[in-house]
């Protein structure tokens, strides 16, 4: 006998095993693995280069063109430092809500998409639903990319794709793209009152960051005003800067960390290119002064915006599940621009606020599961005969 899960149970599960985005999610693929085989449908692992992360993908239904992707990520965000009154891993209710890490943020539309799979199975789909569960979101977006190749290159081509990041169950069609990059500037010590014989890793930083401010201020100069973004510009910004010895001494270390949030309707990888070119007319200069001296970048991460679709398929099917008729943008980043960008319309719409993920006491209220319960009850109504 297969196992049947109402959605709390399955989120029960799926809270017990703990994914922090840093250890392996393989405990979790596992039992989802073991659960769709039990009901007969044929799952598909993609590993992380250590082998010990993998994503999961399952089409269930007939394997057709026009079906509709569930997206989901299973890592969830560490639980240290935080002031928890119940413990993170163990689903408990109080006062209507459902209080573990990962809830909202997203095990909450995992458990939805999962629990369902049995009607899904029972409905007569006359199109595919397909099941795309990630790694390494929380920390990027890193997991997603590769399973997304597969997914395009080897199913059916779907008519949309749904990301659950919990949106109250409202439709979101946007979101900023955004490039991380970790900048090491090596520059070459003298004392400085030689300093036009050395190299300032400093005060060459400080000319790039300079650089960032000023082309930010031309964004914001330039930006259309209602785009529904906010700000509706790019923003460059440096959260951390180490380097330098002495007072005296022209720094021979300058590293930085920059973060650009990129407008959807702009490229992160020709921001990427911009800053890079900057970086390397800079780096020819300081070679004039000190051939050693140079300016290496390295990507942390890339999250490609969310572009609102223009008569997109997937606002108009979770339009006509959801009855929701507003539009929102949102100001974290999601997987939705990495199927968008490999030609999937999508959108986002799951249980939840995002006012709770990451935090203490993350929770997901009985109402917004049954929200998602209902809309994925929906989804399968849509997709029969
Ligand atoms: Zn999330």
């Amino acid at each position: 006998m297969a196992d049947h899960y109402t959605a709390r149970q399955m989120l029960e599960r799926l809270v017990a095993i703990p994914t922090i985005s840093s250890d392996s999610n393989l405990p979790l693929i596992d039992f989802v693995a073991d659960y769709l085989t039990q009901h007969g449908v044929e799952t598909h692992r993609t590993y992380d280069d250590t082998g010990t992360k993998a994503s999961l993908h399952a089409l269930i239904g007939p394997p057709v063109a026009g079906g509709v992707i569930l997206s989901g990520h299973t890592d969830v965000v560490p639980v240290e430092g935080q002031d928890w009154t119940t413990d993170p891993f163990t689903l408990k209710e109080r006062n209507g809500k459902l209080y573990g890490r990962g809830t909202c943020d997203m095990k909450g539309f995992v458990a939805t998409a999962l629990a369902a799979v049995p009607d899904m199975l029972n409905a007569n789909l006359t199109h595919p639903i397909m099941l795309a569960l990630s790694y390494d979101e929380e920390v990027g977006c890193l997991g997603a990319p590769p399973m997304i190749d597969r997914i395009t290159a080897e199913l059916p081509a779907a008519r949309a794709c749904i990301v659950g990041e919990p949106s109250m169950m409202k439709l979101v069609d946007g979101h900023k793209g955004s490039i991380g990059l970790n900048v090491h500037v090596h520059g070459f010590e003298v004392h400085s009152s030689l300093v036009h014989t050395g190299v300032s890793a400093v005060m060459t930083a400080a000319r790039l960051i300079t650089w960032m401010h000023d082309t930010m201020q031309a964004n914001r100069a330039a930006a259309p005003s209602d785009t529904g973004f906010e700000p509706p510009w790019t923003t460059l910004h440096a959260g951390i800067i180490h380097g330098g010895t002495a007072h005296n001494i022209t720094a021979k270390d300058c590293t930085f960390v920059i973060d650009i949030r990129v407008a959807p309707h702009e490229s992160v990888d020709e921001w990427e290119d911009r800053f890079r070119a900057k970086a390397a007319e800079l780096e020819a200069e300081i070679q004039q002064i000190r051939p050693e001296a140079s300016i290496q970048i390295e990507r942390r991460g890339r999250v490609p915006g969310l572009l609102p679709e223009t008569d997109g398929a997937a606002e108009a099917l979770v339009r006509r599940l959801t009855g929701d008729n507003s539009t929102e943008k949102v100001s974290y980043g999601t997987e939705g621009g990495q199927f968008q960008e490999r030609g999937v319309s999508t959108v986002i719409c799951g249980p939840g606020s995002i006012k709770q993920a990451h935090q203490p006491d993350e929770f997901l209220s009985l109402e917004q599961l049954a929200e998602g319960e209902r809309f994925i009850a929906r989804l399968i109504a849509e997709l029969q005969d």
